[in-house]
């Protein structure tokens, strides 16, 4: 099979033959029709993630056909239509995963294309629990950006304390961005986009957003308040002092929800206790909530916008992701 993979920290995107990998007890093969390429993938490029073993094959928004399953598997079998997101599975008996938190795993939490080899292939390999049903209704290309920038922000909002009508804010317009705003207006949230210029009104209010913030032009944190003040404000952004200008925002019992990753970020203790507001962090999620989201997604219409590159254009399709001007999610469609 043909797969791009990373030889080395910095090293240069090789397109290479590679013996197609058989599904071990448990794991199941993916012929891949799509992957996704996101930012996420800078950590196998530049080297950033401790201990990643080279050469390593990046990409966790991957879509395709199960071809081959691996014993012990009853619940996949040849022909099904499936992704792999960022969680590549856990072992399930540990602490962790008994309180349910498989995000947390210490004993097998695996990463698609970090921990093993991802979609920025023909075939990919994948434990079983990790594996998402995709819609027959949804294209690979519509599926796969919802494998990660699609359930980071579904699942962080659905596990808010937002309820419908409540205020709730996006910060930032960009990959993901413009799905947590589709996705707040489609739950029924009041939702307002924040972004920077003038320009980005109208993006907003055509993904549904029922207001949009200048934050050139206007202070967030009050425009917030005038709308009452946010139960959520879902912070996309890498920016830390663009997270800290909107704390502010937050009405009574409101909590910021970081799931871009900034460097660091200011908070003001006052606000946090003066109205028992908080900030949290997200983790995507795990299989079923990619299945969920999937699901949400067709019902209701969400859609990433993408730019498509075919595989042999893996290297212009992680600039074009890196460079930040992609509207807004780059996918690679493997034939
Ligand atoms: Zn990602
Ligand atoms: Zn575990």
């Amino acid at each position: 099979m043909r797969a791009a993979q990373i030889a080395r920290p910095k090293g240069p995107f090789e397109i290479v033959e590679r013996e197609i990998p058989q599904p071990a007890p448990g794991w199941v093969r993916i012929k891949v029709q799509a992957c996704g390429v996101c930012h996420s993938d800078s950590l196998v490029k530049e080297g950033s993630w401790p201990g990643l073993e080279y050469p390593r094959i990046p990409g966790h928004e991957v879509v395709g056909v199960v071809d081959a399953v691996g014993t012990g598997v009853p619940q996949w079998k040849t022909g099904d239509r499936v992704g792999v997101g960022w969680h590549g599975g856990h072992c399930g008996y540990c602490d962790a995963c008994r309180h349910g938190d498989f995000f947390g795993c210490q004993v097998a939490h695996r990463i698609t294309g970090i921990s093993f080899d991802g979609g920025y292939a023909e075939y990919m390999v994948a434990p079983a629990i990790a594996v998402a049903a995709v819609p027959v209704d949804l294209t690979p290309v519509e599926a796969a950006p919802l494998m990660c920038a699609g359930i980071t922000t579904y699942n962080a909002l659905r596990n808010s304390n937002a309820r419908g009508g409540d205020v709730v804010a996006v910060l930032g317009l960009g990959g993901l961005g413009h799905l947590g705003v589709q996705y707040a207006a489609k739950m029924g949230f009041r939702t307002v986009g924040i972004a920077r210029g003038k320009d980005k009104e109208a993006l907003a209010k055509k993904l549904g957003a029922h207001h949009y913030i200048d934050s050139q032009a206007q202070d967030p944190a009050a425009e917030l308040q005038k709308l009452g003040g946010a139960k959520v404000i879902l912070a996309t952004v890498t920016n830390g002092d663009a997270m800290s200008a909107v704390q502010g925002g937050l009405g009574l019992n409101g909590t910021l929800i970081v799931i871009g990753a900034a460097q660091s970020m200011q908070v003001s203790p006052l606000v946090l206790i003066g109205g028992a507001r908080s900030v949290k962090g997200w983790y995507s999620g795990t299989a079923i909530d990619s299945q969920d989201t999937l699901k949400f997604s067709l019902m209701t219409g969400v859609r990433s916008m993408n730019e498509e590159y075919p595989f042999g254009k893996v290297a212009d399709a992680y600039d074009r992701m890196m460079s930040g001007k992609a509207r807004f999610r780059v996918v690679l469609t493997i034939p």
